[in-house]
């Protein structure tokens, strides 16, 4: 039987309605995901140069992970996961809408911290049912870094400065860290005390979902994005004002360090971050550049996570950054980003001479120069002007000429396309090596 649909069939497939993605999750193409594999090529970089490793967790994990995790009454417990019965054997799973519990689980399980802390990486999809916008997608990435196993401020530190050198790094400008201190569990206990008694004094002005969590987590209230409640949050009490002696002293190191490396930050008594989480060391990137959806780069310290999830007891600290929120960010501030087109486009006017031009393309590839080779649409290879055509059109620097003639005395023509007036010149075949590098583009 032949692969080919019949007729009938195929006049069938295109009575189908187009199927498209799913809403809030986006292809990333070419030339766009060139920019992608660059900014995860400088992170691998600089993750080795602080010596964090990467650790790759799967995309779906069981759903009590994350309620137990993240806690019960967040916004991406309550309203934003990919949650799902698997139909084989009822198992409930969610889609990871973060990966700071998948790690934490992968650490616990395979007992990683049995000979002492680990610092980790990954980079990868996250999802999270949120209504789409500019910066605010359904499948989005992330790229994290969690430290495991050390309680010292200097670990807390040491993760906010890798990504204040990623933003040196990749050229990004006007982020601005903001740090806050949540204090332990018996701090924010005696805080939880005073916020209710606030937010019972201000009902009047709190929306649904600051009602319902008023008595089950009302620290939570303190997250919301909802404007008219500015005012309410922006006077209760702070946390700040409930922290005893050890944790000021964590803090205050933390500060000092980042003092010392010109890290400038300011102190925001209202940040709390999304996930319950989090203790001590609290912080976030933001900018102005991206309207409502400002925070490029949150973390902070999640000490008593491990233990949550069923470890042994240990102290954690980490971040995640949003990929599309980094690279929108670049675009805004017109910072130029490689777009992954070929070095040289290679014209071979005559098909018959492709076996040895090809060979003289694989040369050229293995000193390093990006080449595209030029493959006709239709029958044969197609006329030069058309040639020319492909080679401006794929964005190459150069245009590799193999004609006959240049071919019988072992040389090619090289012909700039982008530079006014540059003058095309002839390269002898017999010793590439010598003039290749001239082909590449500097990036
Ligand atoms: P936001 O306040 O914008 O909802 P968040 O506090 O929920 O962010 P985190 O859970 O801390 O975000 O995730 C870390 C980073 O991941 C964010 O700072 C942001 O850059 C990115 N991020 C989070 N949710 C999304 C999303 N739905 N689409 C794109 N990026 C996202
Ligand atoms: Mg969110």
């Amino acid at each position: 039987m032949s692969d080919i649909p019949s007729k009938e069939f195929s006049s069938k497939l295109s009575a189908f309605k187009k199927i498209t993605a799913v809403k809030g999750m986006n292809d990333v193409l070419p030339g766009e995901s060139a920019k992608w594999e660059w900014l995860e090529g400088v992170v691998r970089n600089l993750m080795a140069r602080y010596a964090y490793r990467n650790i790759r967790t799967p995309i779906v994990e069981p759903t009590a992970l994350f309620v137990r995790g993240l806690g019960e009454v967040t916004d991406i417990v309550e309203k934003e996961m990919y949650s799902f019965e698997d139909r084989l054997n009822g198992e409930a799973l969610t889609l990871r809408p973060e990966s700071t519990a998948g790690v934490v689980r992968a650490v616990v399980e395979h007992n990683m911290l049995y000979e002492g802390g680990k610092r980790l990486y990954y980079m990868g999809p996250m999802f999270r049912h949120e209504r789409p916008q500019r910066g605010r997608y359904r499948q989005f990435h992330q790229i994290g870094a969690e430290v495991l196993g050390f309680q010292g401020p200097e670990i807390d530190a040491e993760v906010i400065l890798l990504a204040h050198d990623l933003w040196l790094a990749i050229g990004l400008k006007n982020v601005r860290l903001e740090l806050n201190s949540l204090g332990q569990p018996p701090e924010r206990l005696s805080h939880r005390a005073a916020l209710i008694t606030h937010f019972e004094k201000h009902q009047a002005v709190l929306d649904e979902d600051a009602k319902r969590r008023l008595y089950t987590n009302p620290l939570r209230i303190l997250d919301t994005k909802n404007p008219a409640m500015k005012e309410v949050v922006e006077s209760a009490p702070q946390l700040m004002n409930f922290l005893g002696e050890a944790s000021l002293a964590h803090f205050n190191a933390l500060r000092q360090i980042l003092d010392a490396n010109g890290v400038r930050y300011s102190l925001n008594p209202r940040l709390v971050r999304g996930m319950d989480y989090y203790n001590l060391t609290v912080f976030e990137f933001i900018t102005d550049q991206l309207g409502s959806q400002g925070t490029v780069c949150g973390g902070g310290r999640y000490d008593y996570l491990i233990e949550q999830v069923g470890g042994k007891p240990a102290p954690a600290v980490g971040w995640a950054l949003g990929l599309e929120r980094v690279l929108a960010l670049l675009e805004e501030q017109g910072v130029q980003l490689p777009d992954a087109t070929p070095d040289a486009y290679a014209i071979v006017p005559d098909a018959s001479n492709l076996p040895l031009v090809l060979n003289y393309l694989r040369q050229l590839r293995a000193l390093g120069v990006n080449v595209q080779m030029h493959a006709g649409s239709g029958e044969g290879v197609g006329s030069m002007k058309s040639q020319f055509k492909k080679a401006d059109t794929s964005g190459a620097a150069f245009a590799l000429i193999f004609g006959a003639d240049e071919l019988v005395q072992n040389t090619v023509s090289v012909k700039p396309l982008r530079e006014v007036g540059g003058a095309q010149r002839t390269e002898s075949l017999a010793n590439l090596d010598t003039w290749a590098h001239s082909l590449q583009s500097i990036s």
